[in-house]
C-alpha cells in the first residue's frame, strides 16, 4: 500500500477517525475505545543519497498524507501540516490563533522516518504544570500554560547526513626550543647581579598533506521556529529508535514543514564537521603548536535522512514579547522562556527594604 493510498482511519467499530495514542502506540478510537495495530513496516529508515536528491524529481515528493492539509501562521511563518479531524488552532511557535483557511498540502520531500509521540499530552500537561510551579517570578498569565491545551504535539522537521571528507590542507608546525637568557637584577644592596633563566621558544616548519573523515547522523533543525538552544537542549534524541515513515503516526499531530532545505541543511552540516577536521589537520601536523592556514575538503558518499521528532509545544505573548515552551515527546524534558515578572520582584525588593528599616530603627533605639 502506498502513502498516498491511505485515506484516513476509520475505527471498525465505530467509524470515527483513529488517533495515535502515545502510551502503547496503537491507533485508538477516541470514542469506543477500540484499539488498532500500526502495521509493523519490514523495511529499516534507509539513507538517501544526497546527489540525487540535490535536483529533486516529483516522484521523491509526496504530500505526508493524502488526506493532510497545510496551513501557515500569518504571524511568525510556520506551516503546519495535519489531519483531519485535527484543526489549526492556535500557532505552536508564536500562541497565535490562525486564522488562515488550511488548504491542502503541497508535497515535500517525504521522510524516512520518525520517532513516535511515547510520552502523552496529559504527562506532558503534569510535567509543565510541576515546572511551572518552580518558576518564581513569573507573571501570572504564565500560569495558563498549566491548561492542557497551550501546548500541542507537532513533529519537527530534522535531517541527518552522513559524509566522507578528505581535506587537503596547508600550515605550519610549530617545535619548543629552550634557550639560557642572562638579565640582571640589583640585589638588596642596591648591587647589579647576573642570572640566567631557560626560555620556551618556537620554530615554525611549513606543513601539508590530506586527513580523511567520516562522519555519521549529523542531526541539523529543519525548523526555523524554536531557538538553537532549545533544539540542541532537546537532545539527545533515541534516534536508535527511528520507525519508517507512516501517515498513521500523525494521526492526532501536526507536523511542521522544513523551513530549511536539503542543501541549506547540509551546509550546516559542513560547519559542524569544521571542529573535527580541524583536531584531525592538528594531529597530522604534530609538533608542539600548529597554525592551520588553508583548507579545502572535499565530501563524497554523503547520504541523507528526513527525519520528523516529536515535541509539544505552545507559545505565550507577553509585554510584545513571544514565549517559547517546548517538551520532548519522548523523554517529558522541558525546555522554555520565561518572563520575569517586574512587578513581583519590585515587591519583594520594596518588602525586603522595609524589613531592613525596621530592623535597623528596632536596634538602634535600644
Ligand atoms: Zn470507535
Ligand atoms: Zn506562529
Amino acid at each position: 500500500m502506498s502513502m498516498n493510498e491511505i485515506k484516513h482511519y476509520p475505527c471498525s467499530s465505530c467509524g470515527a477517525d483513529l488517533l495515535f495514542e502515545p502510551k502503547d502506540g496503537m491507533l485508538t478510537c477516541p470514542y469506543c475505545g477500540h484499539k488498532e495495530a500500526i502495521p509493523e513496516s519490514d523495511g529499516q529508515v534507509e539513507e538517501q543519497s544526497y546527489e540525487e536528491h540535490l535536483s529533486i524529481r516529483p516522484e521523491q515528493m509526496t504530500a505526508l498524507a493524502s488526506n493532510a492539509l497545510e496551513v501557515k501562521c500569518q504571524s511568525c511563518g510556520a506551516t503546519s501540516i495535519f489531519m483531519p479531524p485535527e484543526v489549526a488552532g492556535r500557532c505552536e511557535f508564536c500562541g497565535v490563533q490562525i486564522v488562515a483557511q488550511p488548504k491542502s498540502a503541497d508535497p515535500i520531500l517525504t521522510p524516512g522516518g520518525l520517532l513516535p509521540f511515547s510520552v502523552t499530552q496529559q504527562q506532558a500537561s503534569d510535567e509543565l504544570k510541576q515546572w511551572l510551579s518552580t518558576r518564581w517570578f513569573a507573571p501570572s498569565g504564565l500560569k495558563q500554560f498549566a491548561q492542557p491545551e497551550a501546548i500541542h504535539g507537532i513533529y519537527l522537521p530534522f535531517w541527518t547526513y552522513d559524509a566522507c571528507t578528505r581535506t587537503d590542507y596547508t600550515g605550519q608546525r610549530g617545535e619548543h626550543y629552550y634557550e639560557t637568557e642572562t638579565y640582571y637584577e640589583r640585589d638588596a644592596q642596591g648591587n647589579q647581579v647576573e642570572h640566567t633563566r631557560e626560555v620556551q621558544r618556537t620554530r615554525w616548519y611549513p606543513a601539508s598533506g590530506t586527513v580523511l573523515g567520516a562522519f555519521d547522523d549529523i542531526l541539523i533543525p529543519a525548523t526555523q521556529s524554536l531557538s538553537t538552544d532549545h533544539l540542541e537542549a532537546l537532545e539527545p534524541w533515541d534516534l536508535v529508535q527511528l520507525k519508517p515513515y507512516d501517515p498513521a503516526f500523525l494521526s492526532g499531530f501536526k507536523a511542521q514543514r522544513y523551513q530549511i532545505d536539503l542543501a541549506e541543511g547540509f551546509d550546516l552540516a559542513k560547519e559542524t564537521m569544521v571542529p573535527t577536521i580541524e583536531s584531525d589537520v592538528r594531529l597530522d601536523i604534530g609538533g608542539d603548536e600548529q597554525t592551520i592556514d588553508s583548507l579545502d575538503t572535499n565530501y563524497y558518499n554523503v547520504t541523507f535522512k528526513h527525519l520528523l521528532l516529536p515535541v509539544y509545544a505552545g507559545a505565550y505573548q507577553f509585554n510584545g514579547k513571544v514565549f517559547q515552551i517546548v517538551v520532548n515527546g519522548r523523554t517529558c524534558e522541558i525546555q522554555g522562556d520565561r518572563p520575569y515578572s517586574v512587578w513581583k520582584i519590585a515587591l519583594l525588593v520594596v518588602a525586603v527594604l522595609v524589613l531592613i528599616l525596621l530592623f535597623v530603627l528596632v536596634f538602634s533605639n535600644r
